[in-house]
């Protein structure tokens, strides 16, 4: 199966799925540790990484992105092991070719923040350029449709990715980037000034993901829509972020003045109804590029699916509460009120 580029795709006004949020789910899922967060799962159980591919494709991802994130030689250097980074890249190129050859979906070859990056630092941003360079280099070879850089603070960085793409790839280029607390890059640029910029300077689709919740993200992304004229991609964290703490990292565990994250997230995970209506008004907006972030698992990603109409292999078990033997049409007299209100009043 072969699937039609990105770039038809959204010219031709159809919407995007896109699954990430591998980092936090193999962490949860005990493979991967919280803390350094380095895909090591891509070498030491690449079957589960390949099986999460499918998941994500199952519930209607149409995407699947190359589980590279935080592969890069600063991290792996980090955690001393340095002479894996070209093996995990290939390998993790690999796993996500056959899937999406498999299941006629997009591969992304997938680029991100540095972890070394400085504003003003000659030093670090050649860094920077070499790691964007070799991991560019293996996503081509990989067979790469597509290469998404994410989650970037400084708007300097995210436009020193895009040129990186576009020196050592023909791919199409997504830019997003992790919105912070008060919404502006490192430099004082609001989000939608960010993305107007990375649009002019040749980003094929600009946005948000990672950090924010979609209760918080959502503003943003009307103040990008505003800025930007093509494709905008929107790809939130799936947690309950509020006004007053509207990302991930300043939320505070109820009655105290701990920090939830990264560990203590669960107790903040958004319903599935939140994600539907995330994937809603997205639409409203006239957001193409539509997916999630850390939090995410493949029943958030078919309530997104669903919402751009989409019926993916998952939603022949979507919920369906008229089986229910409580809330469904056989209800009798005794189950309604003797069961369900003993449970709930
Ligand atoms: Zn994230």
């Amino acid at each position: 199966m072969s699937a039609t580029g990105l770039l038809e795709k959204l010219r031709s006004g159809e919407d995007v799925v896109v699954a990430e949020g591998y980092l936090f789910e193999f962490e949860r899922r005990g493979y991967l540790r919280a803390g350094s967060y380095v895909p090591e799962v891509v070498l030491e159980y690449p079957e589960k990484v390949k099986e999460l591919h499918e998941e994500f494709v199952h519930a209607g991802s149409d995407v699947v992105l190359a589980f590279t994130y935080y592969g890069h030689r600063e991290k792996l250097r980090h955690i001393g092991r340095e002479s894996d980074l070209e093996k995990l890249n290939v390998k993790a190129l690999k796993i996500a070719r056959q899937v999406a050859d498999d299941t006629g979906t997009l591969m992304a070859g997938n680029i991100c923040n540095t972890c070394m990056y400085e504003i003003d630092n000659p030093k670090a941003i050649e860094a920077s350029r070499q790691m964007f360079k070799e991991q560019i280099e293996w996503a081509v070879a990989g067979g790469a449709d597509f290469i998404v850089a994410e989650t970037f603070n400084a708007m300097g960085e995210a436009l020193l990715a895009l040129q990186c793409i576009r020196e050592y790839s023909q791919l199409p280029a997504v830019i997003t980037l992790a919105s912070s607390l008060k919404g502006l890059t490192t430099e004082g640029l609001t989000s939608a000034e960010a993305c107007r910029r990375l649009e002019e300077a040749g980003a094929d689709v600009v946005g948000l993901n990672c950090t924010r919740g979609p209760a918080t993200m959502i503003p943003l992304l009307r103040e990008v829509r505003q800025q930007c004229k093509g494709p905008i991609a929107a790809l939130p964290v799936v947690y309950r972020t509020t006004p007053t703490q509207p990302t991930m990292q300043s939320l505070t565990v109820p009655g105290t003045d701990k920090y939830a994250f990264p560990v203590d997230l669960p107790a903040f995970t958004c319903g599935r109804t939140e994600v539907r209506e995330f994937a809603r008004e997205c639409r409203k907006i006239g957001i193409q590029y539509i997916g999630l972030c850390c939090g995410n698992n493949p029943h958030y990603m078919r309530e997104v699916a669903e919402k751009c109409g989409r019926k993916p292999p998952a939603s022949k078990y979507s919920p369906n509460m008229a089986e229910h033997y409580v809330y469904g049409s056989n209800i009798t007299d005794y189950h309604a009120k003797t069961l369900l209100h003993a449970q709930r009043d």
